[in-house]
């Protein structure tokens, strides 16, 4: 089941020890419920939603707890049933102020009243993107954006391909492996509604050659559903990247400064097809996640967990530590490519949360920048095409303008150059930190 399908550029670092996933392939996914959430009203990309519940209210499963904002808006929804202990902000990941509902679990899972639409190849195809936004689902895979606003083709413009992202190349991570293997119609359906509901006559589920269990298992449930194919992919580093997956699939390139839907192609994670699946078969907002917990604890698992959980429960419920607290030298949200260091063990898992893994200080040793010795591997590397090297020499001058000229706002972070480079140059961080200031001027100059 190996396939040659691959992209210009990219790293290997799923080979041998480095990939991480062994721990975690063959765990089936189990559930935890904390006794209290703290859900984010900043899970997906764009405006944070407004609260709007009070302390000491008492809120079902599934309950609207915070509005839309602007057009990239989306509600949140109660993960729990029970008491609304705190409104207010806590530290997220990435943000020391972030606005929060925490609410105390009665453990009674009582339901707010659903909308189901029902059967995917029956249900009015109009319903489907309006019953997505109302589930508040955001993509799964780590970008967060809103899955209605993918859906919202222009005027002029038209969708021909939905891609389903099964490709989990980042390190680490296995929760969407096991969401193929173990709940594989589901999707099938997700992307079913998806298709129907711009029809789309052709829909792609991408998986990476290193599951072949996830791909007969997902060929399987597409059997005898209309316009499904799964297509295996090379095992290659960012290969679930948007723009590297429609090259392979559709042989289409993404122009810079351009969007998938300009190629006529909407890429959607695997788990974000099953939220999509549940908000249209059962009207059930987006509420959990699967989330990989591995790295330094006792029992690495995938958990399906309540969003909201913090961390600190995850690890506890995973057996704790496998190493002295002393000797953890830092906790990641996400693999080892892309994920976000936790400030602390009490940031609770949000939407687009995939994964936490624990490294010992040893591991987690940031080793000395050193010069660049002009070796080019990082331009080889870079699945954009980008010139990773000159690109930091303008970052770190803080020259916007040029930086800019040389598409800093293409780089997808994938974290690829910094990978490959024998000097250590922490260049992701550095496009980063220039892509946020330029998408901050942008802003400004807008407001
Ligand atoms: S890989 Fe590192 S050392 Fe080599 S050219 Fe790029 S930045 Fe310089
Ligand atoms: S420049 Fe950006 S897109 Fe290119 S390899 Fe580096 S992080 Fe990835």
């Amino acid at each position: 089941m190996s396939s040659n399908r691959t992209f210009r550029g990219g790293v290997h670092p799923l080979h041998g020890s480095h990939e991480g996933k062994a721990p975690t392939r063959g765990e089936a996914v189990r559930d935890y419920i904390a006794q209290t959430v703290t859900i984010l009203m900043g899970m997906h990309l764009g405006a944070p939603s407004t609260p709007c519940v009070q302390v000491g209210d008492h809120v079902k499963l599934g309950q609207p707890i915070g509005e839309p904002v602007g057009f990239l808006g989306l509600p949140v929804h109660a993960s729990v049933s029970g008491e609304v202990v705190a409104v207010g902000p806590v530290q997220s990941v990435t943000n020391p102020s972030a606005m929060a509902v925490t609410i105390k679990n009665d453990f009674k899972d009582e339901w707010v009243p659903l909308n189901p639409l029902g059967d995917v190849e029956t249900c009015p195809a109009d319903q489907i993107v309006p019953a997505i936004k109302a589930a508040g689902v955001c993509g799964m895979g780590g970008a967060s954006f809103p899955t209605h606003v993918k859906f919202a083709v222009k005027e002029g413009q038209y969708c021909d391909t939905i891609i389903l992202n099964g490709a989990e190349c980042e390190t680490h991570l296995t929760c969407d492996h096991r969401l193929m293997l173990e709940d594989s119609k589901r999707i099938v359906d997700g992307l079913r509604a998806a298709m129907r509901a711009l029809g789309v006559k052709k829909g792609v589920i991408a998986i990476e050659d290193n599951k072949p269990d996830a791909i007969e298992a997902m060929r399987k449930a597409a059997q005898g559903r209309e316009g499904v194919e799964v297509m295996p992919l090379l095992t290659k580093y960012p290969q679930g990247g948007e723009k590297q997956l429609i090259h392979v699939v559709t042989g289409r390139e993404v122009p810079t400064k351009k969007l998938p839907l300009d190629v006529h192609v909407i890429v959607l994670n695997v788990g974000t097809a099953k939220a999509i699946a549940d908000a249209v078969i059962d009207g059930r907002p987006l509420i959990s996640r699967i989330t990989t917990v591995t790295g330094h604890v006792k029992k690495p698992s995938n958990l399906r967990v309540r969003v909201g959980t913090p961390v600190s429960d995850l690890i506890r419920e995973c057996g704790g530590y496998s190493i002295p607290e002393s000797d953890v030298g830092k906790v990641v949200m996400g693999g080892a490519m892309t994920g976000f260091p936790c400030p602390h063990d009490r940031v609770p898992v949000a939407k687009a949360n995939n994964g936490v893994v624990v490294y010992s200080q040893r591991e987690a040793v940031e080793l000395e920048e050193s010069p660049c010795i002009r070796c080019g591997r990082c331009i080889d590397a870079c699945p954009i095409g980008l010139n990773p090297c000159k690109l930091k020499y303008l970052c770190d001058a803080g020259d916007m303008k040029r930086a800019g000229e040389e598409n800093v706002m293409d780089c997808v972070v994938c974290g690829s150059c910094s990978y490959i480079c024998p000097a250590r140059r922490r260049l992701t961080t550095s496009f980063k930190a220039m892509k946020d200031k330029i998408a901050a001027e942008a802003r400004k100059g807008k407001g």
